[in-house]
């Protein structure tokens, strides 16, 4: 039964050193870090999970932290931008906050009646809170920052693309997305219009195209319910020609994967069975937890990680 797809499930970011991430999205954004795990397809490297309290879809940026690694540029066939949603009066407060810490924020800027500001993490990564008045998700935060500014979750994600046309018949015709409105260059999308469910396309016809390493968005997961809705859009996407992988066990979801026609990779990701699959509610995060079959090469899998910490007190 439509709909298959329901907003946004997670956005996985590429980043570089892995403990100033780790302190930069829980201990300055507030986010929590609800599993510490390794990249199923590259286990020598870390995969963070950043959201509310259980993690729930719609609040999870990820991350793969590779120490070293190179800057990307933003550029065409990314998502360039990972918008957070926020109360309304508390971008005051994250501009102060952000700039204790040394970052640079952009004025407030206004878009489609909403006010934001964007800067970037260490690594370049591009982020926009975005204050609204129409997100009832509660928040969540280690205690640094107030719960009425904290983040709610994501808003959207903007696309740079050089055309809209084939992503938005992607988005519109197959993925239960509807066209909510222009400005400029930006075109608008949702699945109902909220908070967590946006999606943005800025057209930039002669841009160059981005370059994916630290501090850029490696792919974009939309949330469905679940293995049966999955397999449903699955067959829909490569009826229509889409290139869709195989249906992929991610241990708290599982993913299909293609590329749409602009160059973005996006996932399919289901709803269930979440975060609490393989430690409980309150301890999630403080583990490193690995899959099944990692299991037998633990020892040599945690002596190729750096070791890492959270110290969301050192950012009150
Ligand atoms: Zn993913």
């Amino acid at each position: 039964m439509r709909p298959y797809i329901t907003g946004i499930h997670h956005i996985t970011a590429i980043a570089g050193n892995a403990q100033q991430n780790i302190d930069f999205y829980t201990g300055i954004l507030g986010l929590r870090l609800v599993k510490k795990t390794i990249n199923f397809d590259a286990p020598d490297v870390y995969h963070f999970y950043f959201g509310d309290e259980l993690g729930r879809p719609g609040t999870v940026f990820t991350t793969f932290p590779f120490t070293g690694a190179r800057k990307g540029t933003k550029g065409t066939g990314e998502v360039t931008y990972t918008a957070f949603s926020v109360g309304i009066s508390s971008l005051d407060f994250w501009k102060h906050r952000l700039k204790k810490f040394g970052f640079t924020v952009s004025d407030v800027l206004t878009r489609f009646g909403d006010s934001l500001i964007r800067f970037e993490d260490h690594d370049g990564m591009g982020i926009e809170l975005i204050a609204n008045d129409r997100d009832d998700r509660p928040g969540w935060t280690y205690g640094q920052i107030p719960l009425e500014y904290s983040i709610k979750g994501f808003y959207g994600a903007t696309l740079n693309l050089r055309a809209k046309e084939l992503t938005e018949q992607l988005l519109t015709r197959h993925m239960d997305y509807r066209f909510i409105g222009q400005e400029g260059e930006r075109y608008r999308y949702g699945t109902e219009g909220k908070p967590g469910d946006i999606v943005d396309i800025v057209i930039d016809k002669s841009g160059i195209r981005g370059v994916q390493s630290a501090g850029t968005v490696h792919h974009i997961a939309f949330r469905t319910a679940d293995t049966q809705s999955q397999l449903a859009i699955q067959e829909i996407l490569m009826r229509n020609g889409y290139q869709v992988t195989e249906v992929r066990d991610r241990n708290y979801f599982k993913s299909i994967y293609f590329r749409e026609p602009g160059g973005v990779l996006f996932e399919i990701a289901t709803d269930e069975p979440g975060f609490a699959i393989d430690e409980d509610e309150a301890h999630l995060g403080q583990l490193l937890k690995l899959p099944e079959w990692a299991e037998p090469s633990r020892k040599r899998i945690e002596a190729a990680l750096v070791p890492v910490s959270l110290n969301p007190e050192n950012y009150a």
